[in-house]
């Protein structure tokens, strides 16, 4: 029997290595960080997630679901207008979440379009009109860097961060409920919700970082609102996947573990495992001093239906409108206006409203209030609804 460090370290090689290859692999005219024309190069953030199916003996296959990079999010001020049709949050680890769930959706689409269908991650229950996770499945989510947020101000500290502001911010008031630390601003405030880190000088995006976000999709799970209406049981996130030369255990242990600590009964931890060098190329850089920019782009990957897409500003490359919504054509298969339309194909959804129907699913929007409460001074977006 192997000891239970070894055998992290080895899934973690595994899936960091199924994640870097498909990135790698995968050939593309746009979407990859490059050199921009005055020599400047372009860095990103990759995240992916596979499944590993245990077998009876404890062996297991990994097969790799999705993957995404992007460092950007979009302006709090773009809800007023996006109806559903941008994706917001463009950070690798929240678009991997999205393809997952797109993937899901899809797969239940077929599902019930053909008996005879058989899905590698998902079944129907058999007393309900509900979808479950197979038996013995179990998901990682591997990052290239520790996620933005609480679960890297050590890292950040190490002034190994590029986008240092120039000088710390004051904190912001949100509404009635508190205030709110703004990106990396006063970064030994720790344990804390912070929200997406950007320049100092752009407009606010009140998204929360994504390590507020994946501490709270271990209280309510990671399906979105469409999946989680057809799934019997959230799924959650069994193993995090972190370069071991990034990965602050102290941090780590403080956003994910202590923030719940005793408050909670019903949280599914992540167990944190280590991966060696994972050879993904276009590294976040080292010291502030080097000349190297986030990549503007996001690629999209689903693989195993193929799907690639490319994102800017929230919308497919090309097809950005400054303060409009993108044409139909122009929109990202994984927005929430395109997760409406694969839903409506499984179930008959009625009237739709969006923001209204989401708060129809009273289990899913309880634990999201409990886990804000655990949480503390979690700044609410602006609504982006839309109506079918
Ligand atoms: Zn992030």
């Amino acid at each position: 029997m192997q000891d239970d460090s070894i055998k992290d370290k080895a899934l973690a090689n595994r899936v960091s290595r199924l994640i870097v290859d498909a990135f790698n692999n995968l050939s593309v005219k746009s979407g990859k960080p490059g050199v921009r024309s005055n020599g400047v190069k372009e860095w990103t953030v990759l995240a992916g997630i596979a499944m590993i199916e245990i077998d009876e003996t404890a062996n297991y296959k990994v097969s790799p679901i999705c993957f995404a990079t992007g460092v950007k999010a979009l302006p709090d001020k773009v809800r007023q207008y996006s109806q559903g049709s941008m994706v917001h949050d463009m950070h690798a680890e929240i678009l991997t979440l999205r393809l997952f769930n797109w993937y899901l959706l899809k797969e239940m689409s077929l599902l019930i379009e053909n008996d005879q269908y058989s899905s590698q991650i998902i079944e129907k229950c058999e007393d309900e009109a509900k979808f479950s996770l197979r038996e013995n499945i179990e998901l990682a989510l591997y990052i290239s860097e520790p996620p933005c947020g609480d679960a890297s101000m050590t890292y950040i500290a190490d002034e190994r961060e590029p986008w240092q502001e120039t000088k710390p911010e004051k904190r912001r008031k949100v509404d009635n409920e508190g205030t709110v630390l703004r990106g990396r601003a006063n970064f030994d405030q720790l344990g804390k919700v912070r929200t997406k880190p950007g320049r100092a000088d752009s407009l606010i995006s009140l998204s929360k970082s994504c390590s507020d976000k994946l501490c709270m999709k271990q209280l309510i799970g990671i399906n979105n609102c469409f999946t989680s209406y057809f799934m019997k049981d959230p799924i959650f996130i069994d193993y995090l996947v972190l370069p071991q030369s990034k990965a602050c255990e102290r941090d780590l242990t403080r956003c994910f573990y202590d923030r719940f600590q005793s408050k909670d009964h019903s949280v599914k931890y992540m167990k944190h495992i280590r991966c060696d060098d994972d050879g993904f190329e276009f590294q976040k850089p080292e010291t502030c001093l080097s000349k190297v920019v986030p990549s503007q782009l996001s690629l999209l990957r689903v693989i195993p239906n193929g799907n690639t897409q490319v994102l800017n500003n929230g919308v497919k490359n090309g097809s950005f409108i400054k303060g409009k919504p993108p044409k139909p054509t122009g929109q990202s298969f994984i927005c929430n206006e395109q997760f409406y339309l694969i839903a409506k194909t499984i179930a008959n959804l009625g009237s739709f409203h969006y923001s209204s129907w989401k708060l129809q699913n009273h289990q899913r929007e309880s634990l999201k209030e409990h886990g804000r409460s655990v949480l503390k001074y979690w700044p609410r977006t602006s609504i982006d609804d839309f109506q079918v």
